[in-house]
């Protein structure tokens, strides 16, 4: 088997709400190029562990790299930067905006830029020519172009999911973590975003995601790492997860 090449490293990262301990992670590491599950129950600290380790919520302690770079203690929007990005379990869609506005404002370059000189300023007419380009393509692989000019809070739930999605995309990421990407999401959709992962994947984006359908999880994932109250209780290819105890357990006691 290929040798491990980790674009995410993380150690004893632990976050705390008052007397309960949600993440308590000792390590965890992703695989450059691969999808990989994060699986666990209900209140496993699956979504705080994303928070915390894209810098949208603190941590009482931990230390952990991306593409070798330390970058715990940065805010989302430099970890973004970086090329790591999330989704959220409930989707922060600009619901006043239209469909494309919200795909324009997760471009790379967004604030500030005004106050140029005209080098840059055509530097930046360029990049937004390409940032709506970019938009475009993206809108029509995730089957979403009929609805560019209509406001984001018109859309279904799942079509939320794939803007969702898609706006992550913008940035041209190198990691992307999905936090129940297919909740609420289509039969349909859910396919085309199967396919979607697994073109991303492909074209060599890392990805690590959130899901409960064990199907979808066993079918699509390089790799599995289990989560339980806050703890790493099990990691490994999705035929070992499939038939571990403790995994069962697990799952089987909530
Ligand atoms: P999962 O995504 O695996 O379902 P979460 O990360 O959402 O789990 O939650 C893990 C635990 O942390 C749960 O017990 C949840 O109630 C608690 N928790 C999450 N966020 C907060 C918060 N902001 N304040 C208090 N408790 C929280
Ligand atoms: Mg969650």
């Amino acid at each position: 088997s290929a040798k491990p090449d980790p674009i995410l490293v993380a150690d004893r990262v632990r976050r705390s709400f008052g007397g309960l301990t949600a993440v308590d992670v000792e390590h965890l590491e992703v695989q450059r190029g691969t999808v990989t599950a994060l699986i666990g129950p209900n209140g496993a600290g699956k979504s705080t562990l994303f928070n915390v380790l894209t810098g949208f919520d603190g941590s009482d302690s931990g230390s952990w790299t991306f593409q070798g770079g330390r970058i715990n203690g940065l805010p989302g929007h430099q970890v973004a930067r970086r090329g790591m990005v999330r989704t959220f379990q409930l989707t922060k869609a600009l619901t006043r905006l239209s469909v494309l506005e919200n795909m324009l404002l997760a471009a790379p370059g967004q604030t500030g830029e005004r106050l140029l000189g005209s080098f840059l300023r055509w530097y930046w007419s360029r990049q937004e020519q390409r940032n709506q380009r970019q938009a475009e393509e993206l809108l029509e692989r995730f089957r979403l172009t009929h609805m560019r000019d209509e406001i984001a809070g018109s859309l279904s739930g799942g079509q939320r999911k794939l803007l969702e999605m898609a706006r992550a995309l913008m940035v041209q990421p190198s990691m992307v973590m999905l936090d129940e990407p297919m909740a609420g999401v289509n039969p349909v959709l859910v396919e085309s975003l199967l396919e979607h992962i697994s073109a991303l994947r492909d074209e060599g984006t890392t990805i690590l995601f959130v899901e409960h359908d064990m199907d979808v999880i066993m079918g699509i994932s390089d790799w599995i790492i289990v989560l339980a109250e806050g703890r790493v209780i099990a990691e490994g290819r999705p035929d070992d997860i499939r038939s571990n105890q403790t995994v069962i357990d697990a799952y089987l006691g909530t």
